[in-house]
């Protein structure tokens, strides 16, 4: 009865620095084979444990500029004295072929792509408190006191920001946060303005079929209402 579009939607992921924006999406990823995280460019240093063209594309400030005037990213912002930002490259070639892409990316940057393509999908992890946020920044192990004084300044600030998201998750309990994310992308799925066409069957033929239908004339209800009359 309908046909919908069978692109791909994209999806803006935001939130304080240590909210666990990057764990959640993983395992989101993980379970569904339809899913395409993009990989960034920065110009920050590889934490430990981290791969150029894995979780980003290191580049120096030099060649992120270069980049810019190149016109390669979909979008770009600076965060935290560096430049983070979205390869135009492969984001249509995936939504074309049904893939669900996501964009983990700070505000600046998310704003910008809701200029550009409304229709996105933006949603907004939040830690369940501040307190909380900062245990988190820290346990991680990645960046120094200071660092993370700087990223727990920048987080205080971005909360606010929430109301210019669809959708918000607690991340409290992880499975939870999880399977919320899962649920707002298979209901964003059914919004009707992802109806492509309508495909409107005859009417009539279907009325007929089910007149010359001799199965529903033996069949017990048939037999009732003849017996009433
Ligand atoms: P972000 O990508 O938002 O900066 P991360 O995904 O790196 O955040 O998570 C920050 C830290 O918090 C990581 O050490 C991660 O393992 C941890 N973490 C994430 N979600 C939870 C949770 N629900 N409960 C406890 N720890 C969590
Ligand atoms: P981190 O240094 O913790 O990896 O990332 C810092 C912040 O930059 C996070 O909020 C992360 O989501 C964001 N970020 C990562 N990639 C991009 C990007 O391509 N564009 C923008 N605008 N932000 C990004």
């Amino acid at each position: 009865m309908i046909k919908q579009k069978k692109q791909g939607q994209l999806i803006v992921v935001s939130g304080p620095s240590g909210a666990g924006k990057d764990t959640i999406i993983s395992k989101v990823a993980e379970a569904n084979k339809k899913v395409w995280i993009s990989i960034s460019a920065t110009s920050r240093k590889p934490r430990k444990g981290e791969e150029d063209g894995i979780n980003y594309f290191f580049l120096t400030k030099e060649e992120f500029e270069e980049n810019i005037k190149n016109d390669y990213f979909l979008e770009y912002a600076e965060y935290a004295g560096n430049y983070y930002g979205t390869p135009k490259e492969k984001i249509v070639e995936k939504l074309n072929k049904g893939i669900n892409v996501i964009l983990v990316i700070e505000i600046q940057g998310a704003m910008k792509i809701k200029e550009l393509v409304p229709e996105a999908l933006f949603i907004f992890i939040m830690p369940p408190s501040e307190k909380t946020l900062l245990k988190r920044l820290s346990g991680r192990k990645t960046e120094d006191k200071e660092k993370i004084v700087e990223r727990f300044n920048i987080a205080y600030k971005e909360i606010n920001e929430v109301t210019k998201y669809n959708y918000v998750v607690v991340n409290d309990d992880l499975e939870e946060a999880i399977s919320k994310v899962e649920s707002i992308i298979k209901a964003e799925k059914c919004r009707v303005d992802r109806i492509e066409e309508m495909l409107v069957a005859n009417k009539e033929e279907i009325i007929h079929e089910f007149l010359m239908d001799e199965e529903f004339d033996n069949s017990p209800i048939s037999e009732k209402i003849k017996e009433e009359e």
